[in-house]
């Protein structure tokens, strides 16, 4: 692959090299496969990404020369997993921007993440008549914990409403936030709709009041550079397959003071001190997270994924999306009937859709035939499906390695799926 130098943004004194998307493209097996005997088009990177083969080949690297357990052997391969697993926590402390790698805790993913928040932080802190705030555009994965904590304490949700382009209502945020706001709970970009929240601005509103926030990085992380410092957030989760990584690995990072005083989440090996049957001590954050043996491959294959990543570029990265994003939303809005739903000014490369009297399903399917591979669905956000009274969307979801190629065959695509209607 050519790597790219990045350019600050807004900056006209060093001009980028040309991003090298030939290349980038080679490094994913993946990508060079067929599908129907087509060449694959794959436009469902929100759900998941492709892995690049330097991603694939440590976590082959790991299973064929140093496969052990982690912190407790004293032999050579034990510890040199030991130390691939925590140089990976490392990294992601770094990508984030966190101030410490005993910050990071190793998750399963983004659910696993906001479950721990609110099972441990929440049942601790949330109380009968507490409220938490959450926004109409939430994935399920960010719903539904706080409805299970809500069951368990008696607090009370509160849902920011949004407008018909996709945006949060700033001014009902600020309505909702009172003396009994005791979390906000926000998705940092909509893997439905592709907007991207003012989450420094969300932030800020509920710092004014001493209000925790919690922001659900699961389709930011893979498209923009993440400073959690800058933001100014107290829980920041993401999961690892959305960024070119294994399934099964994901990421909690909280501020240390908070980690510290939070209850563990589940019991077991490695997150103790000392077991007796007249009780127990907790380990050091963040291993007081991570009971039992985690998914080691996974978190270094995390690292290295981080590492090709940087490798580009991640201000690289958001540049070559949004020109694609634009590219593409020029493309669709041409084939008449189509409706993209999600138009906000500021989006991550997501493209939401519907077609008059065509099941988006339908679409997925034909579309599907020509080896353009789309979601169809709700996309686990139904209440924002019930808030454009629709029951699902057709959603291409862009990465780095797609190039205008896939567009115009998803377009091309897509008037098939027109002819098929007519
Ligand atoms: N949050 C958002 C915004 C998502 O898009 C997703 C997955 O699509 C999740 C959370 C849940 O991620 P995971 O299933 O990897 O835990």
């Amino acid at each position: 692959m050519t790597t790219t130098t990045t350019k600050p943004r807004g900056s006209q004194a060093v001009k980028a090299p040309a991003f090298d998307s030939a290349a980038i493209r080679s490094d994913f097996p993946l990508l060079q496969t067929q599908s129907h005997g087509k060449p694959l088009a794959y436009l469902d990177n929100a759900a998941t990404s492709q892995k690049p083969q330097a991603v694939i080949a440590a976590a082959a690297r790991y299973y064929t020369t140093y496969n052990a357990n982690i912190h407790r052997g004293v032999y050579k391969l034990s510890v040199d997993a030991t130390a691939a697993y925590e140089a990976a926590r490392e990294k992601v402390a770094r990508f984030i921007n966190a101030p410490s790698e005993r910050e990071i805790v190793f998750v399963r993913g983004a659910t696993e993440a906001v479950n721990l928040v609110a099972a441990t932080w929440g049942m601790e802190n949330i109380h009968s008549g507490d409220e938490i705030i959450l926004s109409e555009m939430e994935h399920h994965s960010n719903i539904v914990p706080w409805q299970l904590l809500a069951q368990r304490t008696g607090a009370v949700i509160k849902v920011i409403s949004i407008s018909q382009r996709g945006e949060l209502s700033m001014d009902h945020y600020a309505q909702l936030l009172s003396d009994r706001t005791r979390l906000v709970a926000l998705t940092h970009v909509s893997n439905a709709l592709g907007t991207i929240n003012p989450i420094e601005r969300i932030v800020s509103m509920a710092k004014a009041r001493g209000i925790p926030v919690l922001i659900d990085g699961a389709q930011s992380v893979p498209h923009l550079a993440i400073d959690v410092r800058k933001i100014g957030c107290d829980f920041f989760v993401f999961s690892g397959h959305k960024l070119y990584a294994p399934t099964g690995i994901g990421v909690l990072w909280a501020k240390g003071e908070l980690l510290e005083n939070m209850p563990p989440y589940q019991g077991g090996g490695d997150m103790i001190s000392t077991v007796s049957f007249a009780g127990s001590t907790w380990n050091d954050i963040p291993h007081k997270f991570e009971a039992g043996t985690p998914h080691i491959s996974g978190a270094i294959g995390l690292g290295v994924a981080i590492d090709y990543l940087g490798g580009i570029g991640m201000d690289a990265i958001a540049e070559y999306e949004h020109d694609l994003l634009l590219y593409a939303t020029k493309q669709l809005n041409r084939i008449p009937g189509l409706q993209i739903i999600g138009t906000a000014p500021e989006k991550a490369a997501v493209i939401s859709f519907i077609m008059e009297n065509i099941h988006p399903h339908d679409i997925g399917t034909i579309v599907d035939g020509e080896g353009v591979a789309i979601r169809t669905g709700h996309h686990c956000c139904q209440p924002l499906m019930d808030h454009y009274n629709i029951a699902a969307t057709a959603r291409a979801s862009l990465a780095f390695y797609n190039n205008r190629e896939d567009v115009d065959r998803l377009v091309a695509a897509v008037e098939k799926v027109k002819e098929v209607f007519n």
